[in-house]
């Protein structure tokens, strides 16, 4: 369905259910919706995934700090999800990483405590991989990783996810069983029998019979808008991450103690290396957050306590978490997912994890009364097929890996449209492994509107170093004294 037809829809037709914020929580209850044969439509005011959903740390994780929380449930909640994603729903997005965790003789833990948690973690992680190793294996894993006063390395395993996609795929799975998926739609009005969709210069009476309110830091706008008097409900965090060059020969990410409750991590990401985060209550209206030279002056700091030699800094991005209201630091806070229903039966949902999205839609549904549903995961489009993928034309091992990785089983139909257009297996952008067959595929089929829907949440090639920063920080790792 092209993008008119898309907004004619929206305007005619009566939907069981509008789910307004296609973030990760708002895709995933399109998808779990369609699948349970509900009518729905998405909107979104920006693009899909443009806000929380691609500012994440992108780990698929249990939480090793949960536990410390003494949160056991969430954690092994968390576990089974990982694992449902892994090996079921999203194979290409998701793969297993070790984590290394290095103890420092000055560091804010003692090693035994740090041992006990990773073996308890493991243990509900059912993953054999826990526990003590030596430095050389350490450095083999991580080869930037400072070893000048290190007392000894803990290794766990979780997984690493690319959050962009995670959620497209989700949109396009609930618009392929013909749900309408609007992105630059922004709901204005919220009326018992529906809500008003401000679309291309058009504003839309939709017609639906349950709303979900899905729009993460903006949740209390959304929820003013059914009730004006409706009290503020969310706390925000926010937490910014860096991209620097390298990371590509790392077998492992690190997680680096910061203080007994906060860590932070450098994750090999999409032939990049990842930093951050922090996790600074932000009091402003959600769009006012800036990734300032502070907080990458913070990760870069915070980083060099376990990695020597940190690359130039490609890009920076933000993403705000949302805790539900109440005292106390936000490192402490707890993460979990609140959903309260308004004077028009609206339904809200606060806070969750990218990690356990699927839980989250799942319940989001429970909750507005639909009954007899099938919890067993479901693959994401592309997911199925992966290791016999027929490439239509000859293409270098590192692009097919790039593509796998990407589109999964669909990355064969992503370049097919270059056997008859060559120019299509020329770089997106220089210096990434991203192609232009990609741009016409995001166009054509996962919705992008804007070039930025393409360079910064279906392909990687914002980590080239253009569109990637939230902010104008000159400030370069390679340069100590810009760090000082
Ligand atoms: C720094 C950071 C790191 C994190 N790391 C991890 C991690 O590693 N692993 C993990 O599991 N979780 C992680 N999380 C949590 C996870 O990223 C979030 O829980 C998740 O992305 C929230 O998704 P969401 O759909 O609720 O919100 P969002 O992605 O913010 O989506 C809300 C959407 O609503 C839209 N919207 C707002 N108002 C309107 C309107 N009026 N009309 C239409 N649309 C509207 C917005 O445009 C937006 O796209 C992290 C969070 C942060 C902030």
């Amino acid at each position: 369905m092209d993008r008119i037809a898309a907004i004619e829809q929206l305007a005619a037709r009566q939907f069981d259910l509008l789910v307004v914020g296609g973030g990760i929580i708002g895709a995933g209850i399109a998808e779990a919706a369609t699948a349970h044969g509900l009518d729905v439509a998405l909107v979104d005011r920006g693009d899909f995934a443009s806000a929380t959903s691609s500012g994440s740390s992108k780990l698929i994780h249990g939480g090793l700090r949960y536990l410390q929380m003494g949160d056991i449930g969430l954690v092994r909640e968390a576990h089974q999800e990982r694992r449902y994603l892994m090996n079921v729903v999203a194979p290409h997005l998701v793969e297993r990483l070790p984590f290394l965790f290095p103890l420092y003789a000055d560091g804010p833990h003692r090693p035994i405590v740090v041992r006990t948690g990773v073996l308890l973690y493991s243990t509900l992680a059912r993953a054999r991989l826990n526990g003590r190793i030596s430095e050389q294996r350490a450095l083999r894993l991580v080869p930037q990783l400072r070893t000048e006063r290190l007392h000894s390395s803990a290794l766990y395993a979780d997984a690493r996810t690319n959050d962009g996609r995670l959620t497209i795929e989700n949109v396009v799975a609930a618009a392929e069983r013909g749900a309408v998926a609007l992105n630059y739609a922004t709901v204005t009005a919220i009326r018992p029998d529906g809500a008003d969709v401000h679309v291309d210069g058009h504003d839309v009476a939709v017609r639906a019979s349950m709303i979900v309110n899905a729009t993460g830091p903006w949740l209390d706008h959304l929820r003013r808008l059914e009730d004006p008097a409706a009290a503020p409900s969310i706390r925000l965090s926010k937490g910014v991450h860096v991209v620097v060059d390298g990371g590509g020969d790392w077998g492992a990410a690190v997680t680096i103690p910061q203080s007994k409750v906060r860590v932070s991590f450098a994750i090999p990401w999409e032939g990049m290396l990842l930093l951050g985060t922090t996790d600074t209550l932000h009091e402003g209206e959600p769009d006012d957050a800036r990734v300032t030279d502070e907080d990458v002056r913070m990760i870069l700091d915070e980083a060099a306590g376990a990695i020597d030699g940190i690359g130039a800094v490609r890009a920076s991005f933000l993403g705000l978490r949302v805790l539900p209201g109440g005292p106390g630091a936000t490192a402490n806070a707890r993460r979990e997912t609140v959903y309260t229903r308004g004077p028009t039966g609206m339904l809200s949902v606060a806070g969750g994890k990218l990690t356990t999205y699927r839980r989250i839609a799942l319940d989001a549904l429970d909750q507005l009364g639909v009954r007899n549903m099938n919890r067993a995961p479901r693959p994401l489009p592309g997911a199925v097929g992966l290791a016999r993928v027929d490439w239509p034309l000859e293409l270098d091992a590192p692009t097919r890996s790039h593509l796998l990785h990407l589109y999964g089983s669909r990355a064969a139909d992503v370049v097919r449209p270059a056997l008859d257009d060559p120019s299509l297996l020329e770089p997106l952008v220089p210096g990434r492994p991203d192609l232009r067959a990609q741009d016409e595929w995001a166009r054509t089929r996962e919705l992008a509107v804007r070039d930025e829907d393409v360079i910064r949440r279906r392909t990687t090639g914002w980590l080239a170093g253009s569109l990637g920063s939230d902010h104008g920080s000159k400030i370069d790792a390679a340069d100590p004294a810009a760090r000082s």
